[in-house]
């Protein structure tokens, strides 16, 4: 898409729009009159703008309108909107409010009105004072994962599956690993489904529903369930599209486990393990029927997963680059203390690449890893 030049004020009228669409007015005022109570869709209270220098013992003088967002001071005969508000409040100038509000909502910092969907969906920004909602039990993460999946399986796997297929790995693997998909027309209607069955609060408190009531994983649709006994206990999801900064979404809370842990499961003990990076690395390897986990970026294994491994023998194939270096060193320390081996294979790129580009990838690895089981055990 083309950027078209517009000056700064077109561009924070077009800010200010977008503000009015997601704005809730009633949390807005009431933030600054926390006294008031809103009757109907009115507000009557005792005016709090610092420079009318109000005795606070009069009649209340200011009322607002908290459909439309308006208020009046007939105190002082001073008025106006939301953004007009913010800056009596806030003694600022209305550039300063409106990109302070933006911020605030979550709104990025062009305006145009085809974002709106993509602005609304927006994931909340940490709230720099740590208000955060109390997260959500684990029987009922269980739950909006598992519903969320049914929600996005229904929908036309197409584009995820082609998505997926470009990176090496096949329908078969995709399927066994749950990976699931929804277009973006399909956005309302998965949306839907979640509201219809799950509390806004509950959805909210998952991190899979935003403040503003939308579902958060819009530019993120490609999702990767992480099962544990046989459920999904959490999701992080990619976009699929170029371009897109941060390039993953997960629900709320820590990543909960290894990726495809389940996968071992029904594996003989003895067998191989390999522990790779993230999820396109951890398929690959399934792809061509090697057994692997996923760590989400190279520093993510936590000490209380190495039980889960204990009775395979483990082969760490983490990037090529100075993290995953790191990482395998301070593996195989980890593992030494629990006195178990981490066998390490280094190969000349990232799991996915080297499959990519070689046809013999499969035999290479298998060879190679060969070679360091031997060296450990010999
Ligand atoms: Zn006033």
């Amino acid at each position: 898409m083309p950027v078209e030049p517009e000056s700064e004020r077109e561009r924070l009228l077009a800010l200010r729009d977008a503000i009015k669409r997601v704005i809730d007015y009633r949390t807005f005022y009431l933030r600054y009159c926390p006294h008031a109570h809103p009757t109907g869709n009115r507000l009557q209270t005792l005016c709090p703008i610092p420079a009318h220098a109000h005795s606070g013992r009069g009649h209340p003088s200011l009322s607002v309108d908290l459909t439309r967002g308006l208020f009046h001071c007939f105190s002082r005969d001073e008025g106006g909107d939301a953004i007009r508000f913010y800056e009596l409040m806030h003694e600022v100038k209305f550039g300063r409010a409106v990109g302070e509000l933006a911020r605030e909502l979550g709104l990025g910092g062009r305006g145009s009105r085809g974002r709106s969907l993509a602005q609304r969906a927006a994931p909340d920004e940490v709230s720099a004072s740590g208000h955060e909602p109390e997260p959500l039990g684990a029987e009922r993460m269980a739950a909006v994962c598992e519903t969320f999946l049914a929600a996005c399986r229904a929908e036309d796997q197409t584009e995820g599956l082609g998505y997926l297929a470009r990176r090496g790995i096949d329908a078969g693997t995709a399927r066994r690993a749950d990976v699931v998909y929804f277009p973006r027309r399909a956005y309302r209607r998965v949306m839907r489904k979640m509201q219809a069955a799950f509390p806004l609060e509950e959805l909210q408190r998952g991190g899979l529903f935003n403040a503003r009531a939308h579902l958060t994983f819009y530019r993120h649709r490609l999702l990767f369930p992480f099962r544990v006994e046989g459920r999904a206990i959490y999701v992080q999801a990619r976009t699929t599209a170029a371009g897109v900064e941060p390039r993953w979404h997960n629900m709320r809370g820590v990543v909960p486990s290894l990726y495809n842990v389940d996968a071992l499961n029904e594996l003989a003990s003895g067998s191989v393990v390999y522990l790779v990076e993230g999820f396109t690395d951890t398929l690959t390897l399934a792809a061509h029927d090697f057994a692997a986990v996923g760590l989400v970026g190279a520093g993510g294994l936590k000490e209380e997963w190495l039980a889960s491994l204990g009775r395979f023998r483990v082969v760490a194939a983490l990037d090529p680059d100075a993290a995953g270096r790191r990482a395998a060193e301070r593996y195989g320390e980890l593992f030494k203390a629990r006195g178990l081996s981490l066998a390490r294979i280094t190969l000349p790129a990232d799991v996915n690449d080297f499959f990519r580009h070689r046809p013999a990838a499969a035999l290479e690895f298998a060879l190679l890893t060969e070679a360091v089981l031997d060296e450990g055990e010999g």
